[in-house]
């Protein structure tokens, strides 16, 4: 594997794209918005240097990483000959199905086609393709630059040798590759977002404000991020669409979004990416507690 294609320059496209291109493979980092690919170069760029900055790598090496990007706005030209797609677009079923549908017509028959889905049915994907055999699911995490796991999600016919093949791929990355089955949210979502929902519920309810939660939990559990803070980073409009997906899925109201989240979504209140979500990210780099003004 040396060419790989990965599609929407977001939060994760990017990352994903400079985590291939700095371990030497060429990428074609593919969106349907100029000013996503230009904002997506611009984070790998800083990204790069705050590396060179703590010596993890050289300036050589930041050069070598960029020079091995090349973006592109037209899925089909950016998809030639290439050995590996992973599809990072937003997080919407049709879209993702729509997108696998052109791959699999565009693409040559030997290409892999993953995808970074953080809930959507592997095997659904899979379904709208002539080659579901080589359809996995490809999970990188949040920041993918830093975070090591990578979740391998087989679908119903991902064959032995794709699921091996992605598998060896993710450890020349330098990640942790572990695999799991298809199932809705698979594991790391199915576990995390009801954690995240339950947060974002216990603020609706006013039980305490945004600080004090993610307070108790990062000291109390020692988790290095509140779990407000991590819906933030994570965007709210994703946590919404993987609660949405594991509520439909299972048909258990465990799974039911907050309304607060809802609202916060409908109201483009997304986190980070839009500037303001549980805490305001606007004004200075410390972020303020915003959302409580919204609880019952
Ligand atoms: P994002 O909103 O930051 O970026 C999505 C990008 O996709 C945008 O730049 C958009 O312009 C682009 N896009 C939309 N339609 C497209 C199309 N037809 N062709 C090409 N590009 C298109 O979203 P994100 O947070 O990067 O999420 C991307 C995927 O990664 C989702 O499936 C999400 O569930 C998954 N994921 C997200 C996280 C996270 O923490 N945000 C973690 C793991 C997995």
């Amino acid at each position: 594997m040396k060419n790989i294609a990965v599609i929407g320059a977001g939060t994760m496209g990017n990352g994903i794209a400079h985590v291939f291109a700095q371990n030497g493979f060429k990428v074609n980092l593919i969106d349907i918005s100029e000013s996503s690919l230009e904002k997506g170069i611009a984070t790998i760029n800083k990204n790069l240097d705050r590396m060179v900055a703590k010596e993890v790598i050289s300036e050589a090496d930041k050069i070598n990483t960029l020079a091995n990007i090349t973006t592109f706005t037209q899925l089909e030209e950016g998809v030639k000959n290439m050995d590996l797609v992973v599809e990072a677009a937003t997080e919407n079923i049709d879209l993702k199905l729509k997108i696998f549908k052109q791959l699999d017509a565009v693409t040559d028959a030997k290409t892999i086609l993953a995808t970074n889905t953080s809930s959507i049915s592997i095997t659904q994907i899979a379904a709208v393709t002539s080659r579901p055999e080589k359809v996995i699911g490809m999970h990188f995490m949040n920041p993918v630059p830093i975070m090591k796991l990578v979740e391998i999600i087989r679908g119903y016919s991902t064959s032995n040798d794709v699921t091996k093949l992605i598998m060896d791929l993710s450890l020349k990355l330098g990640k942790t590759p572990t695999e799991v089955n298809d199932y809705p949210g698979f594991v790391a979502n199915r576990i995390l977002m009801p954690m995240i929902n339950e947060a974002i519920e216990t603020l609706y309810n006013g039980v305490a404000g945004v600080e004090e939660i993610d307070t108790v939990m990062k000291l109390g559990m020692a988790h290095p991020m509140g779990p407000l803070q991590l819906a933030d980073f994570i965007g709210l409009d994703v946590c919404l669409s993987i609660l949405n997906v594991m509520y439909d899925g299972f048909k258990n109201p465990k799974y039911a979004p907050c309304p607060l989240l809802v609202n916060m979504v409908t109201a483009k209140k997304l986190g980070v990416k839009s500037g303001e979500g549980f805490y305001d990210y606007s004004t200075s780099r410390k972020a303020e507690k915003v959302a409580q003004s919204f609880i019952k």
